[in-house]
């Protein structure tokens, strides 16, 4: 037991039991690797979503724990949708989770070159050769999943010409598209990666690191497998489509004088309900501003998610509990929202905000008059303490707490019935101010001064308890709230993926009051608005007009699922 590597115990007693874990625990028990070597290799095209954070999480994740290292790797091997922006942003969010990838920042780019040297091998053992034929004639001789395809006119070129030609293809001799180098492995093959794979293709780009020393570059499948091999990764853990192409992957290994032989186990993707995990669609959504960026809080984005309060331990408790299955499986979104809610409970400050203010007079309190009451700030956290806020005659409360007409179960504001005004005491509503189209304006109300503090001295119970904000108090802001991007849960399974598009989901409110702790400072930790759920401050605050954003409801649908299910 005391030559296991730091973190071994930690792995063992129960922060994760999944097959991966099980594979890296007999590796190392085995003797076959001292300790995980791992790399987590996102393409810039796009910034990180949910999906990522799995990804992430695992790979940063059992380095952590079972004492080794993860590599941050940028495949960067297509420089006409990668950009500069989005390798910053997944730096910055890949921190955000907590992770450190050390010295350990690498490229695909940065191995161009040896890439480039391998692949002249691979021509020299007559394992590669050069392709004249177009894209479209290569994909009409492929075959298909049941019928093998037809071997190319040019698969039995000489080792010399493919050199010579692939030299040429590195000189910028030829267009985009006349050649490329392929695999020569096998055109009857019941595995279509191995169909005698591209390798390179010609591309006149510039690339944001190698700048135009390049005209040919790798595809993702020749860059990956090589690129851990040389980079001495342990386990190359990837998602489940990429369980057919590992025939390729260790092909590659087999045939190339790599320094190491990483291999390949495939994990589900991450889906999740009312939302999309793929970049190509998310692309979409910023380019034709479905949303307002890659970090609209309504985006499944880890920039999305930090906008929107989502704090990084929420995301991983969550991802967690959902596990490391080897199935594809679709995850409702509301056990994400739980996991939000519960950490957001313990962490997060109470305090009072309405949303639709509608004003009360309190007609037996004396004009003029201002009281301080004790509020809590976290009854889950006695050390947060407690706050002054102030009392007077006119009060807002939320106009969706008042009912004229008002059914027995209403125990909320309505005229005749006591309720109690948290933190402060019992009011009962005496009459209702309309305008002239019958709307109703303002309450008129009176309170019992022996409830201070909100409790009644002769045991008289009420069944509402309201949160409020005094006249004095209250301080303007505009409120954000988020609902799902896609109505449907599975958006795009019968019909146009943006035609799920949910129309509802960003609701403005800029009438919201809020307490005045609230309208100064530029803390965006959340805080959880009383009875209405917890919201963080936003970017386009300005001073005098602070703008919040929903985090999650308070309502724990999730639970009550799973207590029905
Ligand atoms: P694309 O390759 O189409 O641009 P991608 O989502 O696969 O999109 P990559 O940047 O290639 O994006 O992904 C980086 C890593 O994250 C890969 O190892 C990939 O398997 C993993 N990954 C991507 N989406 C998910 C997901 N939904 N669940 C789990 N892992 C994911
Ligand atoms: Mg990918």
């Amino acid at each position: 037991m005391n030559d296991t590597p730091t973190g071994t115990d930690a792995a063992a007693d129960g922060a994760g039991q999944d097959f991966i874990r099980e594979i890296i625990r007999n590796d190392i028990a085995s003797g076959k690797h001292a300790a995980p070597v791992t790399r987590f290799p996102p393409e810039p095209n796009g910034y990180l979503h949910i999906g990522h954070a799995k990804s992430i999480c695992l790979n940063f994740g059992v380095a952590e724990e079972f004492g080794g290292r993860c590599h941050l790797r940028f495949d960067d091997t297509n420089p006409t949708r990668e950009e500069q922006e989005f390798i910053d942003a997944i730096e910055r969010d890949v921190r955000w989770l907590g992770f450190d990838w050390g010295d350990h920042l690498h490229h695909a780019s940065d191995y161009f070159e040896q890439l480039y040297a391998w692949a002249e091998h691979l021509i020299r053992n007559g394992k590669a050769y050069v392709d004249d034929q177009s894209a479209e004639e290569m994909r009409q001789t492929r075959g298909t999943l049941t019928e093998g395809g037809a071997e190319s006119p040019h698969r039995s070129r000489s080792v010399e010409e493919n050199l010579d030609l692939f030299h040429r293809m590195r000189a910028g001799e030829f267009p985009n598209g006349t050649r490329v180098l392929r695999a020569k492995i096998d055109m009857a093959s019941g595995n279509i990666n191995l169909r005698d794979p591209t390798l390179y293709r010609i591309l006149h780009a510039t690339h944001p690191r190698t700048d135009n020393a390049w005209c040919i570059y790798p595809r993702y499948d020749y860059a990956h497998g090589p690129s851990t091999a040389f980079e001495g990764i342990t386990h190359s853990l990837c998602t489940l489509e990429f369980e057919s192409h590992r025939p390729l992957y260790d092909w590659l290994l087999d045939n190339l004088p790599v320094p190491s032989k990483p291999r390949q186990y495939e994990f589900a993707r991450l889906n999740l309900t009312h939302t999309v995990l793929s970049k190509r669609v998310l692309t979409t959504l910023v380019r034709d501003g479905h949303v307002t960026g890659w970090d609209d809080p309504r985006m499944p984005t880890l920039a999305g998610l930090q906008r929107r309060g989502v704090p990084a331990a929420a995301l991983k408790d969550f991802i967690k509990r959902i596990g490391m299955a080897r199935a594809n499986s679709l995850v409702d979104m509301a056990m994400f929202d739980f996991s939000i809610r519960d950490l957001l409970n313990k962490t997060a400050l109470r305090r009072m905000a309405v949303l639709r203010p509608l004003k009360i007079v309190i007609e037996n309190y004396p004009e003029g008059q201002v009281e301080e009451l004790d509020a809590i700030n976290n009854p889950e956290d006695p050390e947060a303490g407690s706050r002054t806020i102030r009392f007077s005659r006119e009060l807002w409360i939320e106009r969706d707490d008042f009912m004229e007409d008002a059914p027995k179960k209403f125990f909320r504001m309505t005229v005749g019935q006591e309720v109690r005004l948290r933190y402060a005491y019992y009011v009962t509503c005496t009459g209702v101010v309309k305008d002239d189209a019958g709307t109703v304006v303002e309450l008129r109300c009176s309170y019992d001064p022996a409830t201070r503090g909100g409790d009644s001295p002769d045991g008289r119970k009420v069944r509402g308890t309201m949160h409020w904000l005094s006249a004095v108090d209250a301080k303007p802001a505009e409120v954000r709230l988020y609902d799902h991007l896609f109505a449907s849960p599975t958006p795009g399974s019968d019909g146009d993926i943006f035609d799920d598009i949910n129309p509802n989901s960003l609701e403005v409110l800029p009438g919201a009051l809020i307490e005045p702790v609230l309208a100064t400072g530029n803390d965006s930790d959340p805080v959880q608005f009383e009875r209405l759920g917890y919201f963080c401050r936003d970017k386009d605050s300005a001073p005098g007009r602070p703008v919040f954003n929903r985090t999650v409801g308070l309502r724990d649908s999730w639970a009550k699922q799973q207590k029905k299910g």
